[in-house]
């Protein structure tokens, strides 16, 4: 109704109205943190709805995360008064998964696809590797993984992949064979990697102009959530659906060039710079005024960030009437035991005195740091989430579990069976599966059916013949339990008649236990799908925890998880040289990849709507070793009247420990001997192959083999041990 129309409208300042009301044509607001973007692209959704401009099918709305894609749901719902279906809202890599499965035949695959893993990906570029003979100890498998996702973002395909940009990937000239081989695979089993939803559908968009005017006819506007984060792949893919003919391109895109941070994985800032190049007739809005956080902690940003060269210069006021608010806390802390302890110690005083803990949110630069934090909150029984990581669905049993689930869903995924052929153990080492894969080849089919075939011929000979007819008929049944019975109950009696339970339940180590729990877990998740391929691209899709809101906790994320995100409290720990900025951005970008660890500063800062706490340490572990470490420059380039400084200084720090050491008995070696406890606490380090370690109970040996959470190692004394990966460290 009008009335409401003018309500929604009134909250807002002239620049934002102006945003919304300018239905037709393209539009880009460029405009700082916290002015509001996101908040006028969900209100535009809904002025399009309400005024009748469009129906709730005809917008595509694409975000950064699946939680943003979420909230605007939520919030278009709540400005509507009610909840809305069909809609094409979601990240890029959502919409595209739907858009591909409607027209998977065009680049040869059939709509129920499987969308694979990081695990899955390793071991079908390791596969298709094999043949080229390269030494993969100079170029490991992970490196060509690496050059075929820049390629697929980018936006090439093998065949657009010319000579000249072949990467010098194994020697030269093998990388765009490998890549090819690796897309042929990936189409052979029916399946396609993350990069490939975005490759294949613009692809199709590029080459079927019937589909793609499907789509123009489908899509009349076109909105866009940080845009400045946008590669070139969802940037050709944007434009292709954008460009109608004798049509505006109703497109409508919000960003901040002082927060594209996703440069490494090839998004490309100039796509800012080259809108109103693309669009004819743009109308650029720009918004200045910030309504999220306090005149400080904005001062405190706004000097930071004016360190970069090369911006697009934006004003950034306050908007909000409320107090100036506190300065940004700077505090020197000793190591990152007691920057644990310190953090959560005043999140436990905030909650005491009345602030919700989803309020509070500890943003660091990597993912390692979260540990230390976690155990300290556990220890206070503070509860939190660490968002992004999919850290459920990173666990060897759920991997195992949803392989089983794969199989059960699509016979073709040969990766899937081939990671629970043998798990449990069924006598089908590497030169069994060698020989399923040949017959697979001849047979021209998948390696479960040539299982089968296998079987019902009386093939098969040895000791694993019982085992794998077992692991068949387990299959046989969940498919017939499927459709009787529904996926819950047939995914349980999968996992159970072939045995992958009981291989947990007889495993006597500590870890098995957790382990059938996060299975039981993964049951309960499994249910709030109506389908078992609903839940499996539910698993492939979400790059964060899906919690609900309503749950009072902490979040732990990296500082690329926050964006567009905001909370009352930021704590932003490790703000020391080589951890922030990175180590790598320092040695090896230079002011380019500087500039970019600072906009991640400024994003980080930006998230705070009332309190900004950085911490930085003395010292730090690396590996098993203490070092010692500076504060970070960014702390020195915030204006000294936007901080407040506390905790000791390093140096007074320093001695305090010294005198310490001294009094607690000569020095024994230099290397400190570590106590069970500082073990424990060892960042988790990877210990590759080959590396001498020492053990605690065991004593020195050499490192055979590496799985999920054990290492094999060969003790000089005790022999072969598979052990935890945390009573081991690195012998000099
Ligand atoms: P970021 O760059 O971090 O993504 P943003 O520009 O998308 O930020 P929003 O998240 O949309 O900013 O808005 C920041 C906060 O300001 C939100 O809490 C939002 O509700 C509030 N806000 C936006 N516009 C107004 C307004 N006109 N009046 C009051 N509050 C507003
Ligand atoms: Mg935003």
């Amino acid at each position: 109704s009008p009335r409401s129309t003018l309500e929604y409208l009134e909250r807002l300042n002239p620049e934002q109205r102006e945003a919304i009301e300018t239905t037709e044509g393209p539009l880009l607001i460029l405009a700082g943190a916290g002015t509001g973007k996101t908040r006028v692209l969900t209100t535009r959704f809904a002025h399009l709805l309400l005024t009748g401009c469009a129906r709730p099918h005809q917008i595509l709305a694409v975000t950064f995360t699946n939680k943003a894609a979420r909230e605007m749901r939520e919030r278009v719902g709540a400005l509507l008064g009610e909840s809305v279906e069909g809609l094409w809202l979601g990240t890029f890599h959502s919409i595209c998964a739907r858009m591909l499965r409607r027209h998977a035949e065009y680049v040869g695959l059939t709509s129920g696809f499987t969308i694979l893993d990081t695990d899955d990906q390793l071991r079908l570029v390791k596969q298709v590797m094999e043949p080229f003979r390269i030494d993969t100890k100079r170029w490991p498998a992970q490196g060509m993984l690496g050059v075929i996702q820049r390629w697929k973002d980018r936006g090439l395909t093998p065949e657009r992949v010319t000579p000249a940009e072949d990467s010098d990937f194994g020697g030269g000239g093998h990388a765009r064979k490998i890549y090819a081989a690796y897309q042929a695979r990936l189409i052979a089993v029916n399946a396609c990697d993350f990069g490939d939803l975005m490759l294949h559908t613009t692809e199709i968009l590029r080459t079927r102009p019937d589909v793609l005017a499907q789509y123009h006819r489908l899509f009349r506007y076109i909105l866009v959530d940080e845009y400045q984060d946008t590669n070139t792949i969802q940037y050709l893919w944007l434009r292709l659906l954008a460009k109608r003919e004798g049509q505006p391109a109703n497109i409508a895109c919000v960003g901040d060039d002082d927060q594209s941070i996703y440069s490494w994985r090839g998004a490309e800032v100039e796509n800012i710079l080259r809108f109103e190049r693309d669009f004819p007739g743009a109308k650029v809005v720009r918004l200045e005024r910030n309504y999220r956080s306090t005149a400080q902690i904005l001062a405190a940003a706004a000097g930071l960030i004016a360190h970069n060269d090369g911006r697009l210069g934006k004003t950034l006021r306050p908007g909000r009437e409320d107090a100036h608010g506190e300065k940004v806390q700077i505090i020197g802390v000793w190591d990152s035991d007691e920057e644990a302890r310190i953090v959560a110690g005043a999140i436990e005083r905030l909650k005491v005195d009345g602030h919700p803990l989803s309020e509070i949110a500890i943003l660091m630069r990597a993912g390692f740091q979260t540990r230390p934090f976690e155990e300290r909150l556990m220890t206070l029984g503070l509860p939190y989430r660490v968002v992004g990581g999919l850290r459920f669905y990173e666990r060897a049993e759920i991997r195992d579990a949803m392989a089983y689930m794969r199989v059960l869903a699509q016979p073709a995924d040969d990766l899937a069976f081939e990671r629970i052929v043998n798990v449990p153990r069924r006598g089908v080492g590497a030169a069994a599966l060698q020989k399923l894969h040949v017959e697979a080849r001849a047979l021209n089919g998948p390696l479960s059916l040539t299982v089968s075939e296998g079987l019902a011929r009386g093939n098969l000979k040895g000791k694993s013949r019982e085992a794998l007819r077992v692991l068949m008929e387990a299959f046989d049944k969940a498919r017939e339990t499927l459709p009787r019975e529904g996926h819950v109950v047939a995914v349980e009696q999968l996992l159970e008649d072939s045995g992958y339970l009981q291989m947990w339940r007889d495993d006597k180590s500590p870890e098995a236990p957790g382990r059938l729990d996060n299975i039981k877990e993964l049951l309960r998740a499994i249910g709030d799908f109506q389908s078992l391929e609903g839940f499996l691209e539910h698993v492939a899709l979400v790059t964060e925890a899906e919690e609900s809101a309503a749950e009072d906790k902490i979040s732990l994320m990296t500082l690329h998880g926050a964006k567009g995100l905001e909370f009352d409290t930021v704590f932003l720990p490790g703000w020391e040289e080589g951890v922030f900025p990175s180590q790598r951005s320092m040695d090896e970008g230079g002011q380019k990849s500087l500039e970019e660890e600072r906009r991640l500063a400024y994003v980080g800062l930006t998230r705070a709507r009332r309190r900004a706490v950085v911490v930085h340490a003395a010292r730090r572990r690396v590996y098993a070793n203490w070092q010692d470490s500076i504060p970070s420059r960014f702390i020195e380039e915030i204006p000294d009247e936007h901080v407040q400084h506390s905790g000791q200084s390093f140096q007074e720090r320093k001695q305090a420990a010294h005198v310490s050491v001294f009094a607690s008995g000569p020095l024994r070696s230099m290397r400190p001997v570590p106590k069970v406890t500082d073990v424990l606490d060892a960042p988790r380090v990877d210990i590759p192959v080959g590396a001498r370690v020492f053990h605690q109970k065991f004593g020195y040996g050499v490192v055979t083999g590496v799985d999920s959470d054990r290492l094999h190692i060969t003790f000089e004394k005790a022999g072969e041990k598979r052990v935890m990966a945390q009573f081991v460290e690195l012998a000099s």
